[in-house]
């Protein structure tokens, strides 16, 4: 600014000086050409020459503009139509996100044919898109290595829904190992890992997530506790007491209320002679949650039992969490076989008021025809068994599929941690 403004004055000066000089120079000039004859002095002379710089200057100005007219109405027009195409992108991306696909996929459309550059449009495209066309587009971001991690991730989920696991397994991992903290990618790896029985790999993935916090508290703990799980089935396959004993101890400590977990850390330990210690396992778990399979293994502690002892190691349990169905259906089943008559049917009572089941009737059953020897009320309870409800059972998630036991993956439809009990 002060520089200007020197330059500004500097010559400021200088004009004035140079007017001066020539006005005090009066001088004359004669110009003659082709029969004209022109008598000035030499400041007209001057003055004249600076208007004809000026005027030249800008006819030439004019010119230029009449000449690189149509370049900058077409440079103007690509702006707009850029501008447009951006529009009908950041408005596409809106009307994904309020799960309106339909006009979503309308301006996805728009945005691909007015922007030149696809990588732009390539994720909204993606999403839009089914099939074949959105697989093209993820290919397109997995190509370019800024957006590679969304683009493997699409191309995951992809294969997944069809049915290629392996193919899955392979995208996904690429994804993992280009680093990131993409949303659900460290889950997904997991159960695609898990279900191809990769245990050393799935926890390795875990561990991973825990650093780059893409998975933490319960969520991470129960999946520990799944590979615990299955390391611990594996030991057991190879004949690996030690290992076996270890890995379900540590299954169960990574997820207290995994009912599989404690059942094989109990059974475990009783195998290594540390039945107390099996005891207090179960406890802990039926104290958080109570569970019939529970009951089951702690009656497997000591198979030699009296019926009487077996009620005694029944109640002390039960007591830690008193008010589950399943809870009264097991004091009443081993009551039943101690000849308990009266705490056999408190019980039942109990059970069928909080979730009748065709189990607890024929239990019922049993109990007028050993107590009473009534035929009668016993096929009344029966008649009742067969229009009751199913039992209780492992159930998956996905498939909706019962299956006999809990196993890490659905034994019908192979999905990972699917089965819950009801
Ligand atoms: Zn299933």
């Amino acid at each position: 600014m002060i520089r200007r403004l020197l330059t500004f004055a500097v010559l400021a000066g200088l004009l004035v000086a140079a007017t001066v000089w020539l006005a005090d120079r009066p001088g004359s000039v004669t110009l003659r050409w082709e029969g004209w004859r022109v008598d000035t002095t030499v400041p007209v002379l001057v003055l004249a020459m600076l208007a004809l710089m000026i005027a030249v200057n800008l006819l030439l100005r004019l010119a230029g503009a009449l000449v690189g007219g149509p370049g900058r109405f077409l440079a103007g027009r690509r702006a707009k139509r850029t501008q447009a195409g951006y529009r009908a992108l950041s408005d596409g991306m809106a009307a994904l996100a309020a799960g309106d696909s339909r006009q979503a996929r309308k301006l996805a459309t728009r945005a691909d044919r007015l922007l030149a550059d696809s990588s732009l449009t390539a994720l909204l495209s993606a999403q839009v898109h089914s099939g074949a066309d959105a697989e093209r587009h993820y290919q397109r971001l997995a190509e370019r290595p800024e957006t590679a991690v969304l683009g493997l991730k699409g191309l995951t989920e992809i294969a997944i829904k069809q049915g290629d696991k392996a193919k899955a397994l392979e995208l996904a991992a690429r994804a993992w190992s280009l680093g990131g903290t993409t949303d659900g990618l460290a889950a997904t790896l997991f159960d695609l890992q898990a279900g191809a029985g990769q245990w050393i790999e799935a926890d390795a993935t875990l561990a991973e997530a825990k650093r780059r916090k893409l998975l933490s508290g319960a969520d991470l703990l129960h999946r520990q506790a799944l590979v615990a799980l299955a390391r611990a089935d594996q030991a057991e396959r190879d004949g690996n007491a030690a290992a076996a004993l270890d890995f379900a101890q540590a299954a169960h400590r990574a997820d207290p209320i995994l009912v599989p977990a404690a059942v094989k850390a109990a059974a475990a330990l009783h195998r290594a002679g540390k039945t107390r210690k099996a005891e207090s396992v179960l406890a802990a778990t039926w104290e958080a949650l109570a569970h019939p399979e529970l009951i089951e293994a702690a009656l497997t502690l000591a198979p030699m039992e009296s019926p009487l002892d077996r009620v005694k190691r029944v109640e002390k349990l039960v007591r830690l969490n008193p008010d589950s169905a399943c809870g009264h259906a097991a004091l009443a089943e081993v009551a039943l076989a101690a000849k308990l008559w009266g705490q056999a049917r408190t019980h039942l009572e109990k059970a069928v008021e909080l979730r009748p089941s065709a189990g607890l009737y024929i239990l019922l059953a049993r109990l007028e025809r050993e107590e009473k020897g009534d035929e009668t009320a016993a096929r009344d309870w029966l008649v009742k068994a067969a229009g009751a409800g199913a039992e209780p059972a492992w159930t998956c998630q996905v498939c909706a599929k019962p299956a006999d036991s809990w196993a890490i993956a659905c034994p019908a439809c192979g999905a990972v941690d699917s089965l819950v009990w009801r």
